[in-house]
C-alpha cells in the first residue's frame, strides 16, 4: 500500500459570483480546486512519485486577488488549465490501486469531493483520507486537538522550508517529509473513525471480541443483520430500493429512502477474523446526487451484463436472488 500526501489550491468566489452559481446549481460549493499537488510514498516512506495539475474552474472562473497573491497561480494559468473530471481521472490513475490518502488538515477531501459533486463525477474513491494534523497531534502532543500549522509541523521535525509554500505540490511534498518523521502505518491504524459521515456504524459477528462469526458472504447477505428497515436519524421506516450492488472486494451497497431524510447508502463490508469466520460492518451514510446517479448507471450496467450471459439453471440457489455485481 501506497501513501499519498494531497494538497490543494482553491480559488475562491467574489460575493455575486458565488449566490448566482449556488442559484445556478442548487448547491453551496465553498471554493473551486484550481491546483492538485500529491506525492506518492511507498510502505518503506520513501518518496517514489509527485504529481501537479492546475485545474481549469469552470463556476468561479475568475480568479480571485488574494488567491493570486497567497499562491502565484495567474488568471492564464487557470484559464489553460485542465478541466476537473480529466484532472480527478488523471490523479486517480497517479493514486493507483491501493493507497491511502493524507492530508495537512481535514478540508482538502471534502473540497474535492464538493467539487466533483459539482460536476456529478464520482468521488467515492476518495473514501481513504486521513488527516496527518491529527496524527501529528497524537504523536506529538498528547492528543491535544491544537491543528498546528504544517510550517509548524516542519519546524517541529526539523524540516527546512526549502520552497515556497502555497504552491499544492510544494505543500504535499512536506507533508511528504513530516510523513515521514511520523509513525503513519500506526497512526492509520489506530485512527479511529474517520470524519463524522457516518449514521450508522455497527458490526458484527466479530470472532475476535468473541461473538459467533459468520461462515461465509452468502450467509451474512441473507441475514437480517444485513438489512436496515428503520431510518437511524428519525426512527421512520426506510425502503431498500434496489438490489444490493457487489462492489470492489468485499463490498456491498444498496441504496435506500427515507421519506424525512431522503436517499441513504447502506453499505456493507466483510472482513476475515482471525478463526476462518467472517464478520460484517454495517454502514448507512447520506448519498449524494452525483452517487446516486453511478449507483444506478452500474445497476443498469449489471442487469444489461446479466442479461447478456447465457442462462444457466442454479437448483442450489433456487429462489435466491444473487447480488448484482458491478466493476
Ligand atoms: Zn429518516
Amino acid at each position: 500500500m501506497n501513501y499519498i500526501t494531497l494538497d490543494l489550491e482553491w480559488n475562491q468566489a467574489y460575493l455575486q459570483q458565488a449566490l448566482s452559481v449556488q442559484k445556478r446549481i442548487g448547491a453551496h460549493l465553498h471554493g473551486e480546486v484550481i491546483q492538485i499537488g500529491a506525492v506518492k510514498l511507498n510502505e518503506e516512506m520513501q518518496i517514489i512519485g509527485s504529481y501537479s495539475m492546475i485545474v481549469k474552474p469552470r463556476f468561479f472562473c475568475k480568479l480571485h486577488r488574494h488567491v493570486r497573491d497567497l499562491t502565484g497561480i495567474t488568471q492564464s494559468m487557470i484559464d489553460h488549465g485542465t478541466p476537473l473530471p480529466e484532472a480527478a481521472e488523471s490523479f486517480r490513475r497517479f493514486c493507483g490501486k491501493d493507497f491511502v490518502l493524507l492530508t495537512w488538515g481535514p478540508d482538502d477531501v471534502p473540497m474535492l469531493r464538493e467539487n466533483m459533486t459539482a460536476h456529478k463525477i464520482t468521488s467515492e474513491w476518495l473514501d481513504c483520507d486521513y488527516d496527518l494534523q491529527r496524527i501529528y497531534s497524537r504523536q506529538r502532543e498528547g492528543g491535544a486537538q491544537k491543528q498546528r500549522s504544517l510550517e509548524f509541523a516542519m519546524e517541529a521535525l526539523g524540516v527546512e522550508q526549502t520552497l515556497p509554500a502555497h504552491d499544492a505540490l510544494n505543500d504535499a511534498y512536506f507533508t511528504a517529509l513530516v510523513a515521514q518523521r511520523l509513525a503513519v502505518a500506526e497512526g492509520v491504524r489506530d485512527y479511529g473513525e474517520r470524519g463524522e459521515q457516518y449514521l450508522l456504524d455497527k458490526t458484527y459477528g466479530d470472532a475476535d471480541i468473541g461473538e459467533r462469526g459468520y461462515e461465509g458472504v452468502e450467509e451474512i447477505l441473507a441475514s437480517p443483520e444485513a438489512r436496515q428497515e428503520t431510518c437511524p436519524v428519525c426512527g421512520g421506516p426506510l425502503a431498500t430500493v434496489d438490489k444490493v450492488l457487489h462492489g470492489r472486494g468485499h463490498r456491498y451497497r444498496t441504496l435506500c429512502h427515507c421519506k424525512t431524510c431522503g436517499d441513504l447508502f447502506l453499505t456493507l463490508k466483510v472482513f476475515p477474523n482471525h478463526d476462518g469466520t467472517h464478520r460484517l460492518r454495517k454502514m448507512l451514510t447520506v448519498a449524494d446526487p452525483a452517487e446516486c446517479e453511478v449507483y444506478r448507471k452500474k445497476l443498469e450496467d449489471a442487469a444489461a451484463k446479466r442479461r447478456r450471459r447465457p442462462r444457466r439453471r442454479r437448483r442450489s440457489s433456487a429462489g435466491k436472488e444473487a447480488p448484482a455485481t458491478a466493476e
